[in-house]
């Protein structure tokens, strides 16, 4: 069993998102930010990222979804949420919230791919951390909704199951956080969908949208 970062590491690594934190601060805007992200050479996924993967979306939307990192297809194209789980949230965005995918900007906590698909390392998500806090400042969104356990736990700087931080609504910073299953999830066990529905309806509710019944799954 391999061991995790030393204390030394992490101490390390929180001295560098800090720099990386004044870089983030410095850009004005989303472009300029994507910009500074793309010569983000803080951490080891630089040296294997076919590209950096930003955002899908524009700033002043009221949603903002929150993944993990960015898979193969994401690593190719430079967008995040392509293929089937990309699909199935934007039936999620569409068809339940019936908002189009302009009123809604997607990202990750991660900006870069982790080899094969692995989970994000502790040290990758101090670093690139700041350029994510950064991202949520400048869409300025009401409702965030992450996706999956590692995007709740990151954005709502804790450390707890999935189940405990779903089915409710939780207060950051003056905005609603809403957390969910992440779709690839969904996919892997449809019997969740229901839970993410009653998830996306609190969403909603905070957003004053009203809520129709739920939709069918393609
Ligand atoms: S994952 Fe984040 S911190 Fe690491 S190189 Fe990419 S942008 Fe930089």
């Amino acid at each position: 069993m391999s061991a995790g970062p030393g204390s030394a590491a992490l101490a390390a690594a929180d001295a560098k998102a800090g720099e990386i934190r004044e870089l983030a601060l410095a850009a004005g805007d989303l472009a300029e930010l994507a910009r500074r992200v793309a010569a983000c050479t803080a951490c080891a996924l630089c040296r294997t990222r076919k590209q950096t993967v930003f955002a899908d979306g524009r700033a002043k939307v009221p949603v903002m979804f929150v993944g993990e990192a960015p898979g193969e297809q994401e690593d190719l194209q430079g967008l995040p949420f392509v293929g089937r789980a990309g699909q199935l949230l934007t039936d999620i965005v569409t068809k339940g919230m019936r908002l189009s995918r302009d009123d809604v900007y997607i990202a990750n906590v991660l900006k870069c791919r982790p080899p094969d698909n692995r989970d994000p390392t502790e040290l990758e998500k101090r670093l690139c951390t700041p350029w994510l806090d950064r991202q949520i400042e400048l869409v300025d969104p009401k409702v965030i909704i992450p996706l999956g356990r590692h995007a709740a736990t990151h954005v709502l700087k804790v450390e707890a199951s999935m189940g405990s931080l779903r089915g409710r609504v939780h207060v950051l910073g003056g905005r609603k956080v809403v957390p969910t299953y992440h779709p690839a999830y969904l996919l892997r066990d449809p019997s969740k969908k229901a839970d993410c529905w009653k998830d996306i309806q609190l969403a909603m509710a905070e957003l004053g949208l009203a809520s129709p019944p739920r939709p069918t799954s393609s």
